[in-house]
């Protein structure tokens, strides 16, 4: 196994309960409908979440490995992971685990970039795996050229997404990962319903964290699913050909989609970086898979909004559970 460089730092998260107060009103005050509170995890192994653990409990703790640096302004072919050595390097028990989050895929496995949507757990040994892993790549690059001023296609039968099981338990570049032994115990269960405020869900939750416990960081980690609505997705094409010129280079470079609900999300997210200088966080980052309904499989890509207007076809609804984490991992830290 590769020995990679990592930081680690604490954490000492409020009781559930209260960060439920806490984010209710902030919710509330972005949503025409919303709820908080905290229950009993549900299998999430079940439908509609199809995760490969059942709960967010034991051993709760967040990595951060690798990072944007891999990627931009050169893309780094060398940085190759597997999510199983990030588990032991962030010290999960081998008897039982369970990794979810957002990264980015094995290119060196599939042949070509993509976005990963880390859904992995293991009983009685690192070897003994249940890797119900996606990735989404770009299939059809002729149907997503910038032909037009946003830069968007809808979904559809032809969509240029593939959304389907990775072969491997390796990522490229980064991964943000929420750990845990997958126990069901208590989580987080937050609703929303129907957006009135400017935030999308997850920096909703950031900026009331932030806001109520200022230099106390507050890390969580879950899953989401969106009910119905619309999403605002990109999913990573093909590495470019030499390096990217400037950063919007790079945001010309991604593919926006906006792909219809039901979509699974694995999320990561931080109040704040408690300590920029050594950790260099990234503060959110969340990816999503289609399920049931039609098309599911080529509905899936990296989260921004939810598209929720007067006239779309149907408002946004959210139902998430996330959980705590007590400690921090930085692995791997590109060099700046
Ligand atoms: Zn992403």
């Amino acid at each position: 196994m590769p020995q990679y460089p990592v930081i680690e730092y604490a954490l000492s998260p409020p009781p559930l309960e209260e960060l439920a107060d806490v984010l209710r009103p902030a919710l509330q005050s972005n949503f025409a409908h919303a709820s908080a509170s905290v229950v009993t995890c549900p299998d999430l192994r079940e439908p509609p979440f199809h995760l490969a653990a059942a709960g967010l409990s034991g051993d709760e703790r967040i990595a951060d490995a690798g990072g944007q640096r891999n990627l931009y302004p050169i893309p780094n072919l060398e940085a190759r992971y597997s999510l199983l050595d990030i588990a032991q390097h962030i010290h999960m028990s081998a008897d039982r685990g369970f990794l979810i989050g957002a990264g980015a895929g094995p290119f060196h496995v599939l042949g070509v970039n993509a976005e990963l949507m880390p859904n992995l757990s293991w009983r009685d040994g690192f070897e003994n795996v249940t890797n119900l892993t996606r990735y989404a790549k770009i299939v059809n690059p002729a149907t997503t050229h910038d032909d037009d001023d946003d830069n968007k296609t809808s979904s559809s039968p032809s969509s240029p997404v593939l959304c389907t099981k990775s072969p491997s338990t390796d990522f490229g570049l980064m991964a943000n990962l929420y750990a845990s032994q997958g126990l069901q115990g208590p989580v987080l269960r937050l609703t929303a319903h129907t957006r009135t405020g400017p935030l999308n869900f997850t920096d909703c939750i950031r900026h009331a964290l932030r806001e109520h416990y200022r230099n106390n960081p507050i890390s969580l980690g879950g899953t989401f699913l969106i009910r119905s609505g619309t999403a605002n997705l990109h999913v990573m094409p093909d590495f470019p050909g030499g390096p990217f010129r400037d950063r919007a280079h790079v945001d010309a470079w991604l593919k926006y989609f906006d792909l219809p609900a039901p979509l699974v999300c694995l999320s990561v997210l931080h109040s704040f970086d408690p300590d920029p200088e050594r950790l260099g966080l990234r503060l959110e980052h969340t990816h999503c898979f289609g399920v049931g309904g039609q098309h599911a499989g080529s509905r899936g890509g990296h989260y921004h909004y939810d598209v929720n207007g007067p006239d779309d076809e149907g408002v946004v609804e959210y139902e998430a559970y996330f959980n705590t984490a007590k400690v921090l991992y930085r692995v791997d830290r590109p060099a700046m």
